[in-house]
């Protein structure tokens, strides 16, 4: 194995550090802390957990929290009306309804209904428009780490070929965006491309958001190539009744191969929660007029 570990980890450990040491400044300056909104609907195991650590971070780094749980049968009415109420609610920087909704919930009307400065969750159309003709918005929290890992690793990123495989909302496309925007060469990838090896060679950043456990392999990757492995993916483990979780990359295939890889767990996954962070002190800087220096953050 040659390549570095990208230790997503401490990149989002210090990520949520200094978010937290601007946060008394904000305080001091507002009169108030930074708000984030949680809405949970339902009892899904998983998104339970989500919300849970969410609301762990925001309060360590000294952010008001402010859950709100609707039972599994609450009516679309009762939804729109409880983000309304928090579009409507000065203390709340960022509003982030926790997907998937419980049939027969419309997610893209909820979405659509979630005030835009308050989407710290990039997911309202009005933020992926902003991204796509680069004016400042709220970018989906996933591929902004991504990046954030990139250019920590790389530096300057102009020129460079980026293949990202996945072309969803909350991944693929904004990781594209946010690529193009920093002059690199794109290709988005998808389940319909051809020889996909084949274009995966030719990039110098992979960037995997499928949800396939070690698709690509290591002989697709070009040598010192930089792996962004977004993928989680349950798969039985070595004792019977366990399950481990791996990426989208054949991980030890490409560590021999590449310059630098993110491992699964550990490298992408901790980056949301921190710039989910990161999205709402920004957001309660615009909203309040409180300057926050370009390069904070
Ligand atoms: P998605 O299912 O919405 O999209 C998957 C994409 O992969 C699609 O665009 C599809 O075209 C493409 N695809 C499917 N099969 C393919 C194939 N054989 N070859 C090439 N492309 C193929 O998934 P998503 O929401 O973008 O998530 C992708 C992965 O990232 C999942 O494993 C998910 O769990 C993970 N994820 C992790 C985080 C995190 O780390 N915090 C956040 C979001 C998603």
């Amino acid at each position: 194995m040659s390549a570095d570990i990208i230790d997503g980890k401490a990149f989002a450990a210090g990520l949520r550090g200094r978010v937290a040491a601007l946060v008394g400044p904000f305080r001091d300056q507002a009169g108030r802390a930074p708000g984030l909104a949680v809405v949970l609907v339902g009892e899904d195991p998983a998104s339970q957990v989500y919300v849970r650590s969410k609301h762990k971070a925001t309060v360590e780094a000294g952010m008001e929290s402010f859950e709100h749980r609707l039972p599994a049968d609450a009516t679309q009415d009762q939804l729109l009306a409880l983000v309304r109420q928090l579009n409507e609610d000065d203390r709340v920087d960022g509003i982030l309804v926790q997907l998937p909704l419980p049939a027969p919930l419309d997610e893209q009307q909820v979405i659509a209904t979630i005030d835009p400065d308050k989407d710290v969750d990039g997911f309202h159309v009005v933020n992926a428009g902003r991204l796509a003709v680069g004016q400042p918005g709220y970018v989906p929290c996933t591929p902004l780490g991504c990046l954030m890992l990139l250019k920590d690793r790389i530096g300057d990123l102009s020129g460079l070929n980026a293949v990202v495989i996945g072309r969803s909302n909350i991944v693929g496309k904004p990781m594209a965006q946010l690529l193009l925007a920093e002059s690199c060469t794109v290709t988005v990838a998808h389940s319909r491309t051809r020889d996909l090896p084949e274009v995966v060679k030719r990039a110098d950043i992979v960037v995997a958001a499928v949800g396939r456990p070690e698709m690509v392999r290591g002989d697709w990757i070009k040598p010192g190539a930089v792996v962004i492995d977004v993928g989680i993916n349950r798969v039985p483990g070595a004792e019977p009744g366990k399950t481990r979780l791996v990426g989208d990359v054949a991980y030890d295939e490409a560590a021999a191969v590449a310059s630098a890889v993110t491992p699964v767990p550990g490298g992408v996954g901790p980056m949301t929660i921190a710039v989910l962070l990161r999205n709402t002190l920004v957001a309660a800087h615009r909203r309040t007029g409180v300057a926050l220096a370009p390069d904070a953050i």
